[in-house]
């Protein structure tokens, strides 16, 4: 039989999947010789045999469990059944991947009403009836799922009636308390086990079970952590921060998870147990008053934090407990950040020497990318209104949205289309779903660390905690803040980097490209292979990819300067045109929009490349189709309506997708295509006239057949040609390739290549012809494909790597065994995807083509996508 259970001395941080992200740092810890409490950990491998057939716990691993408690009996010399040396343990709750409150933990378990009067001899009344007191709440939660907020109706209940608070009721009083807290059990027709064996097996038995409940599983589902993996156990023995004024218990970053600064960051609470910090229920102190309050303590924690933060090579969150002055370290992990943070951490550690470069490049997320260049509240807008409420900058970011006060009211309210707050007086894991769909989470009490910092910062959600001034009665749905009553619905903006609350609309900005980003985006570029370019037609488009790092444009698409109100009329004109006098007076004044929209998207990427797509849509597109807009089309063009709507109902086709669009038209109708490869050479000679070095590239799209190509490029060529000669310029270098997009076209691209100057995949169509899915319609069942498990991800935002992906890898090979160096990319919405980019990076793809917002975070991407 494989080992079961592993005491702290036995692990290593290396047998994560074994022992859990906690178990196997407190491990890891124990090793280092940090002062960590004695205890063991039951494997990840016994949960999942749990969960899988109950009669494991009976069978095998309740006598090793027994055995290990032995163990750790004669190891600290207390036991479950002394009177003097009164063993306590908690049982903690700790799967592979960190996932912060999502699963259950308790504390003082081995109590029982008469060890709690033993305790009481050693220690002091107050002390050991609040353990015990906790202990029955958790275990109630915990194993029997009666809610905590139950034990504190009853606990708040007494206080009022004693008009006293707890920490200063008699024996008799906490006797009473318990006998209360017993009968909820007995209400839920469960009974407390007095037998510490007992309580430990119902323990782990809880904790294995917590690994399904909702919210973990919802959480996981948020972070894509696989739902095999099963949670540890483990089991430590009991150190005491509720033990007096000495004592304390607090949470520790290493460096500042909100903006990356290397100076610790954190809070503790003198007398306090466990949770109490993470809870927001106690406003904590911050960990620099520590070293006035028990500077030895104190002193000790640097030393060791450092050690940890050397010892892993990263920031580390960490959470302390101090018992009579002694330091004890419960548990450290790779502390969860803000985006801001990541960069700035990634960056100093390299800086400090811990780490290379490439690490550096590798901590940094595409993600967390995109989260940096989103928006913030425009400033100016900002100093004409004042916050009515300011509370803790727990994680940043700007949003607008209605107040919520449920988890339920924000899911409910965004399955509508609104954008939602989430305010609450506080957060739990019961919140989570609730929370993933928020625009920002605030609430009036906690801090820095609180569930709802902590779960935000990790979603990139904006969030406010302890926001004092608010009063929040999530029954009544009001927030009262001096003399405003908000209501739901009512619109509030949160300000995330400041803790500012504002009432009412802010408008965003994005902020700008900031140092340290483009230090990290210069040393990915240097381990680049694949290109990054972007997809952009309008100027300011053009300019932010520039701006963002793009190397070229992959696609500019033309139809889009054929929208404008004017501009529409010509193109209408055109297609509906009577005789060859209308045609040429539509395309003299199109030629005139287009020559000018080219001169200036050129003179915009200077001597970048720039990939210009000749039209693509189907005509309809471009027409009218209600009676009145029909009507003054009609009159403008001098028509009666009724003629005008029959031409229009001609044009109709079934499947425009696969109807009389892209090359299909520049066959049938030669002049459009003509009209815009002169536009094109008009202004790039009147740009080389001017000094700049251009080479056009020109692609037809919906290439499925050699001889189109063929056709389209002999009188795209003799077009070009004849422009040259009219402006009496010498003829310079410029490229025509062709869209992949039609499986037809991979199949074919040895044939292909022999006419193609260059490729350029377009994934949307080609996923869309592959699948035979169409790209508008996948929304009525791709949700139900993926809860059904029939397909993971959505093929348009993921590459389909099986299939389309399969078919863009023959078609690279083919076209390689014609012209081996030909320029080959990618111009479709998956560009940007990290995922998919790792495979461009394996079949030999040049560049990737992406939105300008994408760039930064592709720039990253394929830096990644070689060092992996
Ligand atoms: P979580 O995964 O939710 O952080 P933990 O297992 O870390 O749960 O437990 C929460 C808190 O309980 C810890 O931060 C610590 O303060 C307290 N705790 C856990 N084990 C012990 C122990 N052996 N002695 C004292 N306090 C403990
Ligand atoms: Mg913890
Ligand atoms: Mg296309």
């Amino acid at each position: 039989m494989e080992k079961l259970i592993y005491t702290f001395d036995e692990g290593r941080s290396g047998n994560k999947e074994l022992l859990g992200g906690k178990g196997a740092n407190l491990a890891e810890m124990t090793h280092l010789g940090l002062p960590v409490p004695e205890g063991f950990t039951i494997t990840t491998e016994c949960c999942m045999n749990y969960l899988a057939d109950a009669s494991f716990f009976e069978k095998q691993l309740k006598a090793e469990v027994l055995k290990a408690i032995q163990n750790l009996e004669s190891e600290t010399g207390k036991s479950f059944t002394s009177t003097e040396n009164i063993l306590l343990v908690s049982v903690r709750s700790g799967a592979v991947f960190s996932m912060p409150g999502m699963m259950d933990t308790i504390l003082n378990l081995g109590l029982n009403d008469y060890r709690v009067q033993d305790f009481a001899k050693l220690t002091n009344v107050n002390f050991a009836y609040d353990c015990y007191r906790r202990l029955l709440q958790m275990f109630g939660d915990v194993v029997y799922g009666i809610h905590k907020e139950q034990f504190n109706v009853l606990l708040h209940q007494m206080e009022k009636s004693l008009n006293k608070k707890v920490t200063d009721f008699n024996e008799a009083e906490h006797v009473e308390l318990i006998e209360s807290y017993k009968n909820l059990f007995s209400k839920n027709k469960v009974a407390f086990p007095q037998d510490p064996m007992e309580q430990l097996f119902e323990a782990t038995k809880a904790v294995f079970k917590s690994w399904n409940n909702q919210r973990a599983k919802v959480y996981r589902d948020l972070h894509n952590i696989p739902h095999h993996l099963g949670t540890a156990v483990n089991v430590q023995s009991m150190v005491f921060g509720n033990s007096g004024e000495e004592s304390g218990t607090g949470v520790v970053f290493t460096r500042n998870p909100s903006v990356g600064d290397n100076k610790l960051f954190g809070e503790f609470l003198i007398n306090a147990q466990g949770e109490d910090v993470v809870a927001g229920i106690r406003t904590p102190e911050p960990i620099e008053s520590l070293q006035t309050i028990l500077p030895e303590a104190y002193n000790d924690f640097i030393k060791h934090s450092h050690k940890l933060e050397q010892h892993y090579k990263d920031m580390q969150d960490i959470e302390f407990t101090i018992e009579n002055g002694k330091l004890y370290i419960l548990q450290t992990r790779n502390g969860k950040r803000t985006a801001k943070a990541t960069l700035k951490i990634a960056l100093d550690l390299a800086a400090e020497g811990l780490i290379s470069k490439e690490e550096a490049i590798m901590r940094v997320s595409p993600e967390v990318i995109d989260q940096l260049i989103h928006p913030v509240f425009d400033t100016e807008k900002l100093t004409a209104v004042d916050a009515f409420a300011t509370g803790l900058p727990a994680s940043p970011g700007a949003a607008t949205g209605s107040i919520v006060f449920t988890a339920d009211k924000a899911k409910e309210y965004t399955a509508l289309g609104k954008k939602v707050i989430l305010v609450r007086q506080e957060t739990s894991p019961e919140d989570i779903e609730g929370m993933v769909v928020s625009e920002a989470i605030v609430t009036s009490r906690g801090g820095m660390t609180s569930h709802a910092a902590v779960v935000a910062r990790g979603m990139g959600t904006c969030c406010v905690t302890g926001c004092e001034a608010l009063t929040v009665n999530e029954s009544a749905k009001t927030v009262l803040c001096g003399n405003h009553t908000l209501t739901e619905g009512d619109m509030i903006s949160v300000d995330g980097s400041t803790g500012s609350l504002y009432l009412g609309e802010i408008p965003t900005i994005v902020p700008e490209n900031d140092q340290s980003l483009q230090q990290l985006l210069t040393w990915a570029d240097e381990c680049a292979e694949l290109k990054v370019r972007a997809n952009a037609e309008t100027l300011q488009d053009l300019q932010t990819a520039i701006d963002f790092g793009a190397t070229g444009i992959g696609l500019a698409r033309t139809e889009h300067m054929f929208f404008g109100e004017e501009r529409v009329l010509e193109m209408r004109r055109l297609i509906l045109a009577k005789d060859e006098e209308e045609v040429q007076a539509a395309l003299n004044k199109l030629l005139s929009f287009q020559q000018e929209d080219f001169y200036q998207m050129l003179k915009t990427v200077q001597d970048k490349p720039m990939v210009i797509r000749l039209l693509d849509p189907p005509m309809h597109e471009f027409l009218p189709h209600d009676a009145n807009e029909i009507k003054s089309l009609a009159d403008q063009l001098n028509r009666y309506p009724s003629a005008v709507e029959k031409q229009i109902e001609k044009l109709q086709e079934t499947n425009p997708m696969l109807g009389h669009r892209g090359c299909r038209l520049g066959i049938t109708e030669p002049l459009i295509y003509q009209m815009q490869v002169k536009a094109i050479f008009n202004s790039a000679i009147q740009l080389a006239k001017e000094g700049l070095t251009i080479c056009p590239e020109i692609m037809v799209p919906l290439i499925s057949e050699n001889a189109e190509l063929d056709y389209v490029k002999s009188f795209l060529t003799e077009t070009i040609e004849a422009t040259f000669k009219e402006h009496q310029m010498e003829p310079f270098p410029y490229e025509i390739g062709t869209m992949i997009e039609l499986p037809r076209a991979c199949i074919i691209a040895d044939q292909l290549a022999e006419n193609a100057d260059f490729f350029s995949f377009g994934t949307n169509d080609l996923t869309q012809m592959t699948f035979g899915f169409s790209r508008d319609d996948i929304g009525k069942f791709i949700n139900t494909y993926k809860e059904k498990q029939i397909m993971q991800q959505d093929p348009f935002q993921v590459l389909d790597q099986s299939g389309v992906g399969e078919l863009i890898k023959l078609a690279v090979d083919k076209a390689r065994q014609t012209k081996e160096n030909m320029m080959i990319g990618i111009c479709g919405e998956v560009g940007g995807n990290p995922e998919s980019i790792a495979f461009f990076q394996q079949i030999g793809i040049d560049y990737v083509s992406c939105s300008p917002y994408r760039i930064p975070a592709a720039r990253l991407a394929v830096a990644q996508a070689v060092l992996k």
